[in-house]
């Protein structure tokens, strides 16, 4: 049976895992915070305390950690994957990383004889925990093969999109329409408000039309009664547009409503508001109004 380890126990890895454990997957977990790891023990899971132990005993590692940096540290850092892995073992990433940097990073690992695909995933935390997140995939297809039946405990739309470095910019594509979805759904729940309109009744009926989008429909609802916990943070969602727009600039290409956005995150960080959900953007409208959006719950 094929050894899984996975690394990065937060709101994504959590859900993704149960999911692995649920489908009979043998899992060993390994997270920084190592209180994270109790639950998964509890339900079966292995643990490892470090990633080079975990890597030293799966044929599958699955990654899940924050930014470009975090995943450098878990492969390439004291004890991190790159110390331990056996060659022929295969590295999947699910976090969203710099594609330039996942291309570097992937052939530093093939120079050791271990198979890398990037792999980042959209569908939130709701998506992790139902098992039916959508998953952008990069690198070789014999190993994309070879990791379907794992990707399939926890994804529902699992899409080779090319070589090593392809998902990672596929995410990018999906992070530009998460967040201009998110300022239309902003800027029309504060029109419907403005307009009398009853916002529940409003969403229900628009959101199964043209103009639908998994963020209204979704986050829509938490934000007319002001419930702005995160699936997904501010900080994390500027730190996938930072990404963006750095290769936009690269390519030369103008992303004028991204730009934007990513500007009025910034000033709903500087007010102290990074770690509320992405939806928290219909914030930076209603302090431009001077309105709030719904009642509190
Ligand atoms: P999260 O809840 O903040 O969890 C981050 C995880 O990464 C935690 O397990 C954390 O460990 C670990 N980590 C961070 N830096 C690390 C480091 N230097 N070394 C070791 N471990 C480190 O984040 P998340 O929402 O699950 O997101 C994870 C990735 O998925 C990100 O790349 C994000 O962009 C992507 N993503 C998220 C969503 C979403 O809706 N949340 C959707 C799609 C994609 P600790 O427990 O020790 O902090």
């Amino acid at each position: 049976m094929t050894q899984i380890g996975f690394i990065g126990l937060g709101i994504m890895g959590r859900g993704m895992t149960n999911n692995l454990l649920k489908a009979g997957h043998k899992v060993t977990v390994w997270n920084r915070t190592a209180a994270r790891m109790d639950e998964f023990a509890a339900a079966g899971a292995q643990t490892a305390s470090s990633p080079a132990e975990l890597a030293a005993h799966c044929d599958v590692i699955l990654v899940c950690v924050s930014d470009t940096p975090d995943v450098e540290a878990v492969l390439f850092g004291e004890n991190g994957i790159s110390a331990g892995v056996k060659p022929g073992a295969l590295v999947v990433d699910h976090s969203t990383i710099s594609p330039q940097k996942t291309v570097e990073m992937a052939k530093r690992l093939n120079a050791q004889g271990v198979a890398y695909l990037d792999a980042p995933v959209s569908g939130g935390s709701e998506g992790a925990a139902k098992g039916i997140l959508s998953i952008m995939v990069g690198g070789e297809a014999a190993d994309f093969e070879r990791a379907m039946p794992i990707l399939q405990a926890y994804g529902k739309t699992i899409t080779h999109v090319g070589a090593q470095g392809a998902g990672q910019m596929a995410k990018l594509v999906n992070q530009i329409l998460v967040v201009v979805n998110q300022l239309a759904a902003s800027e029309a729940l504060l029109f419907a408000q403005a307009g009398g309109l009853d916002l529940a009744k409003t969403i229900d009926a628009v959101k199964g039309g043209a103009a639908g989008s998994w963020m209204l429909a979704n986050r829509g609802p938490q934000m007319i009664v002001r419930d702005f916990r995160p699936g997904f943070t501010i900080d994390l969602q500027q730190k996938d547009l930072r990404l963006v727009l750095e290769a936009a600039d690269a390519m030369g290409i103008p992303l004028i409503a991204t730009g934007m956005v990513f500007q009025m995150y910034r000033t709903l960080q500087s007010q102290g508001l990074g770690g509320d959900g992405n939806h928290g953007l219909v914030k930076a409208l209603e302090k431009m109004m001077n309105v709030e959006l719904g009642k509190a719950d």
